[in-house]
């Protein structure tokens, strides 16, 4: 397996007026993206996600630290880029052009023309779906068209590489999936794709390894069953009585769901197992199941982040 997108330190400053005005954006990033897997890239707003992606189109250059592309670090020459494809957030297409006519001018601007640019437009076209309305205008496009005619902007030069940002916003949920399908294709045909994303089951839901982005540092990476580790078990119970669910809370777990006897209940990480089910056993409950329960995506955001953030206050309130 080899790596397609690597980052070593990568440090950018935005400089200000004055030094206490600088503003470090990224600080000593270290991630990988491998051959044929969608990695996901997360952060809320302002985390640095954007100026990653700027860093490697070589739209802005870095403070320090170092980038590969292919293994190659002289990631601004024509020979690199043109193994990578991007989709900028919201990607804009004039209303009064069809769908068509925008690949054909991309084509153009990347030095494609004549029958081979043709005959790639229809197939970029037949991969996202957008055979069949082609020939009509943007304006008359629902936003999953336009961002699966993005894909295919993207897609034109046949790169490796796919780096998109936040491919899924503002799509509906039929559009979600469907890019969502189109993405886990382009994998299996063995694209390689970086995607930025504050949207996190969609994140989950796709991608092979996410890195977590917070204030300009990866705050964790790796692949999903890495971070979405079982730290809590959950418990399905029976002939669960009302004062039964009641006392086993009292005790300390958490109920999900009790209707009509029925109870799921969660263990928290701070109480073991065997304490559980003896508190549920000590109520008369009938145990059906007992399973190792994932923690989500989302779960795990908040928990990194929250502590990068409590560590950050606790060393301003050191100084
Ligand atoms: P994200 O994409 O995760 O929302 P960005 O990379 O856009 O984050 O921004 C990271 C930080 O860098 C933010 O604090 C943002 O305000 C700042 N920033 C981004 N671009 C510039 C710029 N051109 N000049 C100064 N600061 C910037």
């Amino acid at each position: 397996m080899s790596v397609v997108i690597e980052t070593q330190d990568l440090t950018k400053v935005y400089k200000g007026m004055s030094k206490a005005q600088d503003l470090v954006a990224l600080n000593k990033l270290n991630i990988q993206v491998n051959e044929g897997e969608i990695f996901g890239y997360l952060g809320p707003n302002g985390s640095g996600k954007t100026t990653t992606i700027k860093l490697l189109l070589s739209l802005i250059f870095p403070t320090g630290g170092k980038m590969k592309i292919m293994g190659n670090p002289n990631i601004t020459s024509p020979e690199v880029r043109k193994h990578i494809g991007y989709l900028p957030e919201g990607a804009y297409y004039p209303d009064f052009l069809r769908g068509e006519e925008i690949l054909s001018y991309y084509g153009n601007l990347y030095g494609m023309k004549g029958a081979s640019l043709k005959k790639r437009i229809d197939e970029v076209l037949e991969v996202v779906g957008m055979t069949r309305a082609r020939k009509r205008l943007i304006r008359g496009y629902s936003k999953g068209m336009r961002q699966r005619i993005g894909l295919a902007q993207a897609l034109l030069s046949d790169p490796g590489i796919l780096i998109l940002d936040e491919p899924t916003t503002g799509l509906d949920p039929v559009a979600r999936k469907e890019i969502r399908d189109l993405l886990i294709q382009l994998r299996d045909q063995g694209k390689s794709l970086l995607i930025s994303s504050h949207e996190l089951l969609e994140v989950e839901l796709i991608s092979d390894r996410v890195g977590i982005l917070f204030e300009g540092v990866l705050q964790t990476s790796g692949t999903i069953d890495e971070l979405l580790t079982s730290r809590e078990f959950s418990i399905k119970a029976e002939e669960a009585a009302p004062e039964a669910t009641q006392k086993v809370r009292e005790a300390g777990l958490i109920t999900e769901d009790a209707v009509a006897g029925k109870a799921s209940l969660r263990v928290p990480e701070t109480m073991s197992l065997y304490q559980a089910l003896d508190i549920c056993k000590s109520q008369n409950m009938k145990i059906v199941s007992v399973s190792p329960r994932r923690e989500t995506l989302e779960e795990v955001f908040v928990r990194v982040v929250g502590s990068a953030v409590s560590s950050k206050e606790a060393q301003r309130g050191e100084r």
